[in-house]
């Protein structure tokens, strides 16, 4: 369990937030007047987003690029805030950024990526927060640590700020995939379990990347039940100063809220039909990741073929086989898997390693032919 308290529903963070999941859309970043206003005048006449978002400040992994327009920023949400009534929201890093947030009046503090990872910089965040009553939502850290995020939670509960979120926004990938951050959705759905009145935002931009996954991204965090959606929005994606690949047009983002399906629970108790869905996505996720896992063990497997063609060796050699058989059996039982489910486990892989090792040894030695 976590220890938040007191967790406001966002239905109360500001009048006319309903039920159905709170839109959070707008650029990556502040870049000009014109952007802001164009972009923001074109999201708020669909009618179904609430909050502007854009960074004023941007952390960049390494110096060099556009780094944000600072206060100048904060003057034209406070423009957009007038001319269209969309309540604003921007990231805050540093506690020079929180007071310029409450001078330029606005709405909700969002605590990026980078920053939740550490927790001075959190903790020195909430405690300028104490007396300042905006919402506070909070990404998950860089790396798929549970722990740090809930920390991170807690630092600002503690400053007394209730209305509180956590935005799903994805994982480092230390290799290359497809998406750009690993959404590893059994993290949220944990935290959701640990905390039940906590409303978890999905921000499929920053896991996909690319447009192209946006829908499939946003779909699945609806089905997960999440409470909104972040999603970066620009009137003109090919000029923008920072994630150009991943922004949606206000055309486009009409489209995808058009198309994403809410779908109806199909038993009378909702509880339990919500409990199942949310363990079977879970089983989803780590499907999807075992099956990537053993994708990776077999091109490693292939590398050692072609090592062991070079060097005329074996393909199979027991003395190895009989240690890695040993230890995965060892390391099953302190996870209570039983020595029989390893050991078959084991012999399926082994045995497609195996072929697949084959395979590269005889392509190698027909090439030599
Ligand atoms: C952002 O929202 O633009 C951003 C920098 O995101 P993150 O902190 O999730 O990388
Ligand atoms: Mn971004």
């Amino acid at each position: 369990m976590t220890k938040l308290k007191n967790i406001a529903p966002l239905k109360k963070w500001f009048k006319g937030i309903g039920d159905s999941p709170l839109i959070i859309a707008g650029p990556c970043s502040a870049e000009s007047e014109e952007q802001m206003l164009t972009t923001a005048k074109q999201i708020a006449a669909l009618g179904k987003v609430k909050i502007f978002r854009t960074g004023i400040w941007k952390p960049r992994t390494r110096p060099g690029s556009f780094e944000g327009v600072g206060v100048q920023g904060l003057k034209w949400l406070q423009q957009v805030k007038k001319e269209t009534g969309l309540l604003t929201a921007v990231e805050v890093a540093r506690p020079e950024h929180i007071d310029l947030a409450v001078k330029y009046d606005v709405d909700v503090l969002w605590i990026g990526a980078r920053t939740t990872a550490n927790p001075f910089s959190v903790q020195e965040l909430a405690d300028h927060m104490k007396g300042i009553d905006k919402p506070v939502l909070v990404k998950n850290p860089i790396n798929p640590d549970l722990q740090l995020w809930i920390g991170a939670l807690e630092r600002f509960n503690k400053a007394g700020i209730e209305k509180l979120a956590a935005v799903h926004r994805g994982f480092y990938p230390f290799e290359s995939t497809s998406l750009r951050n690993i959404p590893k959705w059994e993290i949220p759905i944990e935290l959701k379990s640990l905390c039940h009145n906590l409303p978890i935002i999905c921000d499929p931009s920053h896991i996909a990347g690319s447009t192209d996954y946006i829908p499939e991204i946003s779909q699945k965090a609806i089905d997960l039940n999440m409470d909104g959606l972040m999603i970066e929005t620009h009137y003109n994606p090919l000029i923008a100063l920072s994630d150009a690949n991943q922004q949606l047009t206000p055309n486009e983002l009409d489209y995808l809220l058009k198309t994403l399906i809410y779908k109806k629970v199909s038993t009378n108790d909702e509880n339990f039909a919500n409990a199942l869905e949310s363990l079977r996505n879970s089983i989803d996720s780590i499907d999807q990741q075992m099956i990537e896992l053993l994708a990776k063990r077999m091109n490693v497997v292939e590398e050692i073929g072609k090592y062991k063609s070079q060097k005329q060796v074996t393909i199979l050699q027991l003395r190895r086989w009989e240690k890695i058989v040993t230890s995965r059996v060892r390391l099953g039982k302190t996870l209570g898997l039983s020595e029989d489910f390893v050991k078959k486990l084991l012999q399926l892989v082994h045995k497609e390693s195996i072929q697949r090792q084959t395979e590269v040894i005889s392509k190698n030695q027909s090439s030599k032919e």
